[in-house]
């Protein structure tokens, strides 16, 4: 079991977040990593071992930040090491991620197909290059279509789930596009049409179905 530690605000340190993985250390985990925002784009740190290991390579601990998230890792899919280590970042995106992804072949299978470079031998990775793929506008619907492709419908968020399925909705309805039956490959397609419409689905519909 893995341990997830977020800082959003004004008054966040490199410490704080350290301090965060510290406190979930009992659950267990093989590798770490964190990445940072403190003004000059996002900063990731990770490595196999223990937090100390972490500590060491990091930038001055009192460093101030404004987003800052760290992970601590316990492999399933590659073993531990500092590039399977989460945080996984592709461009502008950085993910952590807790469990595991049972479709994360075909979708690496896919996203590779449409141009994407995997670093490392997780599951995970997959959901930061899905998240990228569909980003253009809407961060928040990217994440939701990213993880209603990759965990199944059932196990997503369900406010995230309602989202991408109203997203894809309104895809719908204001132009003709593909049928969702179409498979995986068509459905990644509809998730970058989808952010790149630009539009707020919810608002376009009018009402947020069941
Ligand atoms: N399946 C992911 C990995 O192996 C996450 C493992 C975890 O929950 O720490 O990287």
């Amino acid at each position: 079991m893995c341990g997830i530690v977020g800082y959003v605000g004004k008054k966040g340190s490199v410490q704080m977040i350290v301090d965060g993985l510290k406190r979930l250390e009992y659950r267990g985990y093989d590798s770490a990593g964190i990445a940072i925002r403190n003004g000059n784009g996002i900063e990731v740190y990770k490595t196999a071992g223990r937090l100390k290991d972490l500590q060491g390579i990091l930038p001055d601990a009192a460093a101030a930040i404004y987003v800052g998230l760290g992970h601590t890792r316990w492999a399933t899919h590659g073993g531990p090491s500092s590039v399977n280590a989460h945080p996984h970042r592709v461009e502008g995106i950085a993910v952590v991620h807790n469990g595991i992804i049972e479709n994360y072949r075909e979708l690496r299978t896919l996203l590779e197909s449409e141009g994407h470079t995997f670093l490392s031998e997780t599951d995970t990775e997959v959901l930061a290059h899905l998240i990228e793929e569909s980003c253009t506008e809407s961060l928040e619907l990217a994440v939701a279509g990213a993880l209603l492709f990759s965990a199944g419908e059932r196990e997503v968020e369900p406010r995230l789930a309602r989202l991408a399925t109203v997203g894809l909705e309104s895809l719908r309805l204001g132009q003709p596009v593909p049928t969702l039956s179409g498979g995986e490959a068509q459905r990644l397609k509809l998730a970058g049409h989808l952010a790149k419409t630009g539009t707020d689905p919810i608002l376009k519909i009018g009402s947020v179905p069941n």
